[in-house]
């Protein structure tokens, strides 16, 4: 990992009500005597990040790493915190980061630091920066409030070679993609990403991502995959991952695994069994997940991909066109009415029009009315096309279901990967992972439903993710390790 930025650190204290920060309780530096370390974190439950059960112990910290863990009553130190009545546990690893486009007006990620996130990987979904070198030194000089690294986007990638068109690339376009994501990698990459549900990647045929997979296998790197399906062919999707993974020799990271059409609601169970058929055979396969029965991510998924291929104006153009028009809406009706089972879209919510906010929090099918439009999918498909011919909207889909969620997050191999960026607060009304993922976990799933053991879910957030992402001294409490 060449992409350590050491921003503000922390130790991380969560209660057993939910994570928070504890303020300075008392300096104990006197006078004439050095004390022994920076800081001691007194009398709290130690939950160590490796799962194991939580004991009672004291953390001496120095220069920025645990030094000793033990019984420190009569140790000095600048500062002393009491952590009675909480947990002492490492700050969290997220895997599953967006915050291209907002670390860097946002560099401190208070969002991220007050759910008690330490340490991202971001460049998810094949959605990075191309220049990862020049990205990093400048987040560098800036300083943040996280350490990060990132991944290297297939859809990055492709847009810079090809841009958006819908066909396989030529040789020399492949051979340009490959160099592409071997610099990232030589500049610290941590794996390739894809999103084969979004413009370019989904025009990409399986060959030409395991062919780039295999340059960031050289280097060490995993794949990580928002699979090319969620729904009604997820088994399939599942199964694609799996190869790429077999053929290209590297780890395989199954991206916020999920099942998003209700007609397949269930089929997570089939898709662990997947994963552990492919790690009996060999093949190392984990994944990440968001505690929410709710997605996030823009309009123009609802729309063909094809239709989306040339950009903006070439929708607005197709968009024009009557009988192109009709194709789209007739594609669009046959998924969502046929494939997906909806009558409304009353299930997908506008979280950011950035074209007029009115439209934030109302969902498509209120939308239309207010349009004055008939309530049907048939005129709710026309609203959704007008949309996106005034500039689209990020939005919120409601569509899990929370036995799937649940079966996934109680799976020992799924880590934590909220999925988030760095948004501008008061903006939109976004999703709320980007605040209270880990929170979320610790309520609802640990205390609340105890669908997962403390230490387990901690490990989760912690241990796991940093030893799949070689995060070599952090993800646990140990000696040496480092104190955020
Ligand atoms: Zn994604």
């Amino acid at each position: 990992m060449n992409l350590s930025f050491r921003g503000i650190w922390v130790c991380l204290v969560v209660t057993l009500l939910g994570a928070l920060w504890l303020g300075e309780v008392r300096t104990s530096a006197e006078a004439g005597n050095e004390p022994a370390y920076d800081i001691v974190i007194r009398n709290g439950r130690i939950v160590d990040g490796g799962g194991n059960a939580w004991f009672w112990g004291d953390v001496g910290i120095r220069g920025g790493r645990i030094v000793r863990i033990g019984r420190l009553e009569e140790a000095t130190a600048q500062r002393i915190i009491d952590a009675a009545g909480r947990v002492v546990a490492p700050g969290f690893v997220d895997v599953h980061m967006h915050v291209e486009g907002g670390i860097e007006e946002r560099p401190a990620a208070d969002n991220l630091v007050a759910d008690g996130v330490t340490s991202i990987v971001t460049g998810n979904c094949g959605g990075s920066e191309v220049k990862l070198g020049e990205w990093f030194g400048q987040l560098k000089q800036t300083g943040l409030g996280v350490n990060l690294a990132s991944l290297i986007g297939h859809n990055a990638v492709r847009r810079h070679v090809m841009g958006t068109e819908n066909r396989a690339p030529t040789a020399e376009e492949l051979a340009r993609m490959e160099a592409l994501v071997a610099q990232a990698m030589e500049e610290g990459a941590v794996g390739l990403s894809t999103g084969l549900i979004y413009v370019p990647g989904t025009y990409a045929e399986t060959d030409e991502i395991v062919a780039l997979a295999r340059v960031a296998a050289r280097y060490g790197g995993l794949y990580a995959t928002h699979m090319r399906n969620e729904g009604d062919k997820v088994i399939a999707a599942v199964e694609e991952a799996i190869r790429i993974g077999r053929e290209a020799r590297l780890p395989v990271e199954i991206s916020h695994m999920k099942v998003t059409n209700k007609l397949f609601w269930g089929a997570s169970a089939q898709m662990l069994e997947q994963v552990e058929q492919a790690r009996a055979q060999g093949l190392d396969v984990t994944m990440d997940q968001y505690p929410y029965t709710a997605s996030s991510t823009r309009l123009d998924i609802l729309l063909p991909s094809w239709a989306l291929a040339g950009g903006r104006e070439e929708l607005r153009r197709r968009l024009a066109d009557p009988s192109e028009r009709r194709q789209i809406a007739d594609e669009m009706f046959a998924e969502l009415r046929k494939v997906q089972g909806y009558k409304h879209l009353d299930y997908a919510v506008v979280a950011r029009a950035s074209w007029d906010s009115s439209r934030d929090g109302k969902n498509i099918r209120q939308i239309n009315r207010e349009w004055k439009r008939k309530d049907n999918l048939k005129q709710e498909i026309q609203t959704v096309l007008d949309l996106m011919d005034k500039g689209g909207a990020q939005m919120i889909y409601h569509r899990m279901d929370e036995k799937d969620v649940v079966r996934i997050l109680g799976h020992p191999l799924t880590m934590l990967g909220r999925d988030g960026g760095v948004p501008a607060f008061g903006t939109g009304k976004p999703h709320p992972r980007s605040y209270g993922a880990s929170a979320r976990i610790l309520g609802r799933y640990v205390r609340e439903k105890k669908v997962v053991r403390l230490e387990e879910a901690i490990r989760k957030m912690t241990a796991l993710p940093a030893q799949r992402f070689g995060f070599a001294d952090r993800g646990l409490l140990r000696a040496g390790f480092w104190a955020d």
